[in-house]
């Protein structure tokens, strides 16, 4: 493959990258860190990295990181208090695949198990509530975005003599909101469900709130039987990516010996992406537990500081406590796309992730007020910009 690009694809590949770089000066409305710098590693894209099957059995194909996968793993472990010597787990394409690889342990454990989940959930856990035919039961939410507990005490107590897998939240897409599983447990135990399951879908907020140790905890020692996150979220990945966790015990009943591959199939996909662990090795060696923490209050800190000037210009905004999203009323459409904003039932969010910038909440702003009061001239050049 060493023959060059033509002349108009090569114009066309060098139009498309200067877009992307572009686009990415207009990125405060998704989750998604963008500070990270991993040319070190550039030298890794030459090799096809996979890591096939499991994390933990080695393969035939040897040109795989499960060592580094490993010690990501071990890292995760320690900061999420798994039990010792019982927990297992992987780094996924997501936390998508993560929610999916969690619900198919508990549906390995209670085939007619409930699945209970606020309406506020991502919409990849419908998703794989389908795939994996289980039953299920949409609670509805507080204002703020969170389980309403009332509603899921009536509903546990309708199906009493089946088993329950709560889906709790640690972080809302909308609104970052977290279920509290003290308040879940606590309903579990006052119904006396004896076969139950605690699934934490922390894709958004879990690395950073479990760095920081907010309340409401969420980890193994307050009840969760299962953790994914997003490793492209707050760590930060060019390639999307996640981690999920569960009891050893749990998932001893997935996964079968192959011999093609010679290691053992028990995650979902086939192929794993190799490069990833290695990105997310590389950032938590890189800025180590400590640093990590740092990167954290820097981002509650930025997400004070949008609230504030948001409020300031007479806009509505508001955030769940220790939150970095940052909620208020629609813009317009043009604002939205300008600023890659998404939108849900006229709420908006800017979520102040790592590398989300000063200039850029005043710019967003700047923006913003010019359009409240109606200032044309800004908003025309905002157009040419
Ligand atoms: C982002 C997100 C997901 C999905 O994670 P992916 O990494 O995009 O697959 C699931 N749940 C919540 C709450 C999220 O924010």
């Amino acid at each position: 493959m060493d023959t060059k690009l033509n002349f108009a694809d090569g114009e066309r590949l060098h139009t498309y990258m200067k877009k992307a770089e572009e686009r990415a000066k207009y990125f405060i409305g998704y989750p998604i860190a963008q500070d990270f710098d991993y040319s070190e590693l550039y030298p890794l894209l030459k090799f096809p990295l996979n890591n096939i099957g499991d994390p933990l059995v080695e393969s035939t194909y040897d040109l795989n990181s499960r060592s580094l996968e490993q010690e990501v793993l071990q890292f995760f472990s320690a900061l999420f208090n798994a039990p010792q010597n019982n927990w297992w787990g992987y780094v996924t394409n997501g936390g998508s695949e993560g929610n999916l690889y969690s619900l198919y342990v508990a549906r390995e454990l209670y085939p007619n198990g409930i699945v209970y989940y606020s309406e506020a959930t991502h919409y990849s856990v419908q998703k794989n509530i389908q795939l994996l035919n289980l039953r299920s039961i949409v609670i509805s939410t507080q204002e703020n975005g969170e389980m309403d507990y009332d509603d899921l005490r009536q509903m546990v107590q309708m199906h009493r003599d089946q088993p329950v897998i709560i889906l709790a939240n640690i972080g809302t897409t909308m609104t970052e909101a977290k279920d509290d599983l003290q308040k879940i447990q606590a309903i579990l135990k006052q119904m006396a469900i004896k076969n139950h399951y605690i699934h934490c879908d922390a894709a958004l907020a879990g690395t950073y709130s479990a760095l920081l140790d907010l309340k409401p905890g969420f980890d193994f020692t307050y009840g969760a039987d299962s953790i994914a996150i997003s490793g492209h979220k707050f760590i930060g990945s060019p390639i999307p990516c996640g981690m999920v966790l569960v009891k050893k015990n749990y998932k001893e009943r997935i996964g079968k010996a192959i011999p093609y591959i010679g290691t053992v199939d028990t995650t979902i996909t086939g192929s794993r992406n190799g490069h990833s662990p290695v990105f997310l090795w590389y950032a938590i060696k890189k800025l180590g537990r400590e640093g990590l923490r740092q990167r954290a209050l820097d981002c509650l800190n930025m997400a004070a500081y949008a609230v504030n000037q948001l409020n300031e210009i007479g806009v509505e905004a508001w955030r769940n406590p220790s939150a970095l999203t940052i909620v208020f009323p629609e813009p317009s459409l043009a604002l939205r796309q300008r600023w890659q904003i998404a939108t849900e039932a006229g709420r908006s969010h800017i979520i102040c992730m790592p590398g989300v910038t000063k200039t850029q909440i005043d710019q967003f702003v700047d923006e913003l007020e010019a359009e409240l009061i109606g200032n044309t001239d800004l908003i025309a050049q905002e157009a040419l910009a």
